[in-house]
């Protein structure tokens, strides 16, 4: 478990990042957590005290809301990096136009209006697809190669980038996120 994140929020609640449990020892110490959620609790155990040879152990939540973050402003959403993980994952492992499921390897990432056209390598222009449909498809666009796209691209919220930043989400982290992800994303079809 001292290999899991753990997801800080601000003290609205808007998440800010997952830190590892060294930052999360660290707010609590600086007394900086003002609440915490989640039903994972996790205890860390320092050094022995020379005094009553009692061992100190501090323990952190799954969720902790930290202070001196809130206020939005230094909570800014950033758009995440579109990388073909977080692209693949975004789509759930689903082609785009045969709407099969795929390993990783057996996906590329396509650009609608193609990148020798002017299509830009961003969110919106960008769908996962598996090799043969991207290879069909060449340098057209979907109505010239006559493929229909099965969903369309968007932007991942701020949630959702959360959630496709991180491998290993416990479960009361992943219900909390999923929470406020908007119903239309398709993190919801396996979730
Ligand atoms: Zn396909």
């Amino acid at each position: 478990m001292a290999n899991a994140l753990i997801l800080q929020l601000d003290a609205s609640g808007a998440p800010q990042a997952w830190v590892d449990w060294k930052d999360a020892v660290t707010y609590q110490a600086k007394d900086m957590v003002v609440w915490s959620l989640g039903e994972v609790e996790f205890t860390f155990y320092g050094g022995k005290s020379r005094l009553t040879g009692e061992q100190s152990s501090i323990t952190t939540a799954s969720i902790i809301a930290v202070k001196g973050h809130s206020g939005s402003k230094s909570a800014k959403y950033k758009v995440p990096t579109l990388t073909n993980k977080t692209l693949f994952r975004r789509d759930r492992h689903i082609c785009a136009y045969c709407g099969k499921h795929f390993n990783f390897d057996d996906l590329s990432r396509d650009h609608i209006m193609p990148v020798s056209r002017g299509g830009a390598d961003n969110w919106m222009n960008v769908v996962a697809s598996c090799k043969p449909c991207n290879h069909r498809k060449n340098d057209l666009t979907p109505e010239e190669a006559g493929m229909k796209l099965l969903f369309v691209p968007y932007v991942p919220s701020k949630y959702e980038a959360m959630i496709l930043r991180n491998h290993k989400i416990l479960a009361d982290q992943m219900e909390f996120l999923m929470a406020h992800v908007p119903k239309n994303s398709r993190l919801w079809e396996n979730a």
